[in-house]
């Protein structure tokens, strides 16, 4: 099953999209990757999705990626007596360390290592940004705001401190329970939500030892101003725009989109753009014209992936989300502007054989405008790498490893096939023809570029082009 873009689906499943079946026409319609969203997920149910998913997988006999997103540190307020408070603008709100409900003047806020990092003149917004104080002043039991925009607030409400580096890591004992339960269920990718600094990455990584791949959620300022750092560590990132544009001024996120997705393509690192991408379809059929464009603009900027969220989980048109999705991609690369502007954005290969290679082979694929660019790799890297360069051909990766082709298929441009490693060089040939072939990749007659690393199987040793001609027998032995 070939699918006709390069940019990758990821669809949120939800009570919306909770079935095998219901999931089958999700994957059907163009989703790559389903996302698991641990804020709403039992362990009993991720295990559910994820055995339908991995049946769906058997059935259609390509890897599907499964991602799951970890709840991550959210702070919330304690109660009220009398459900909801007003608070007035100009009125001063201290939220403390008593439990006793709350009132217009004074709220529980139980945790209590905010207390401390809390400095004058930080903001506090709460509610998703609806409420906004500022401290006033603050110590270990109190902090004391005036209310800048005032507004009702109800029991529980969330609370985003823009200014403060909150101490504590981005995974909760909810969060560490939820990842041994996925990585025990076999989840490709992992994301990590309100991460803040690298160290959160390298917690995580402590925790998977390579068992998933990490995904940086990008929502915090905090994190926007280390992101190099966090990108060293991470193995992809997201641009999570709902969280974002509560902690930062909502005009300053599509700027740190562009910053997001130029700085991982130039680290070869994949990048998803997500939320509210086709927010108005949770209960239309038809997305806005600016919802489109929204769409559109993410694949312009060689995003790896774009991300449907309560679209898929909770709406009433999760199918028709997905295929809108699909459209646009497809439309938006067949656009005779598409190739020049994606590459308009491409970086140097660094100085690795595998870059080199990568560089390489895209240049010949465009030179002699040949049909696929094959790439034999173990873990994946080669597929990566390829990738970073954004060829115009498309990337089949040939991979032994199920683990590693679930975790391509995040991956801008690469379709995946799992087949058992080559013998020798003439076998690498004959089979990469042949798969490209069975996959609608190449016909007859045309050529195709091998990109591999010899001796088989040996991780960041690519070393091997080679261009070759699909011959009838390819396709005799393919059928
Ligand atoms: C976001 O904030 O954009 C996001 C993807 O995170 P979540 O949906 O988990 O809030």
């Amino acid at each position: 099953m070939r699918r006709l873009r390069r940019t990758k689906i990821v669809a949120t499943l939800g009570p919306a999209s909770s079935d095998r079946r219901a999931i089958a026409s999700l994957f059907e319609a163009g989703a790559d990757v389903f996302r698991v969203n641990m804020s709403h997920t039992t362990h009993a149910r991720m295990r559910e999705l994820v055995a339908a998913i991995r049946e769906l997988e058997t059935e259609y006999g390509r890897p599907i990626g499964i991602l799951l997103d970890l709840q991550g540190p959210k702070l919330r307020l304690g109660s009220f007596a009398h459900n909801p408070a007003t608070l007035a603008k100009g009125n001063t709100f201290t939220l403390d360390t008593d439990p006793t409900p709350g009132d217009a003047k004074r709220v529980h806020l139980p945790h209590p290592e905010i207390f401390a990092a809390i400095e004058p003149g930080h903001t506090l917004l709460l509610d998703d940004g609806k409420v906004r104080l500022v401290a006033v002043e603050a110590d270990s039991h109190h902090i004391l705001t005036r209310v800048e925009v005032g507004g009702k607030l109800s029991d529980r409400k969330g609370v985003s401190l823009p200014d403060t580096t909150v101490p504590f890591s981005a995974l909760t004992e909810k969060d560490r329970s939820d990842l041994e339960a996925g990585l025990d269920t076999g989840i490709d990718w992992v994301a990590l939500s309100f991460i803040q600094r690298p160290d959160d990455i390298a917690e995580a990584k402590k925790i998977t030892r390579g068992r998933a791949a990490v995904m940086a959620k990008i929502e915090k300022p905090q994190a926007v101003n280390r992101l190099g750092e966090i990108m060293d560590l991470a193995d992809a990132l997201m641009v999570a725009r709902g969280d974002l544009g509560v902690e930062m001024p909502l005009e300053k996120v599509p700027g740190v989109q562009k910053q997001m997705t130029r700085a991982a393509r130039r680290a070869g690192k994949p990048v998803v753009v997500a939320t509210q991408m086709l927010e108005s379809m949770i209960t239309s059929p038809v997305p806005t014209r600016a919802e489109v464009s929204d769409v559109a603009t993410a694949i312009f900027e060689g995003a790896d992936a774009i991300m449907l969220s309560a679209e898929s989980a909770a709406g009433q048109y999760p199918v028709e989300a997905v295929a809108t999705m699909n459209r646009i991609a497809e439309e938006v690369e067949r656009d005779p502007t598409y190739l020049a502007i994606i590459h308009a954005q491409r970086t140097e290969p660094e100085a690795t054989g595998a870059d080199a290679i990568a560089a390489a082979a895209r240049q010949i694929a465009e030179t002699l405008e040949l049909s696929a660019i094959i790439c034999w790799t173990s873990s994946g890297s080669t597929g990566w790498r390829v990738a970073r360069e954004r060829p115009k051909s498309p990337i089949v990766a040939i991979s032994p490893r199920l683990s590693t082709g679930r975790r391509l298929s995040l991956i801008w441009g690469v379709h995946c096939i799992v087949a058992e490693d080559a013998h020798d060089l003439d076998d690498m040939v004959e089979r990469a023809c042949r798969l490209a072939w069975k996959d609608g990749f190449a016909q007859v007659g045309q050529r195709v570029i091998i990109v591999a690393g010899v001796p088989l199987g040996t991780p960041g040793a690519t070393n091997m082009l080679r261009i070759a001609f699909v011959a009838a027998e390819a396709a005799r032995d393919a059928g």
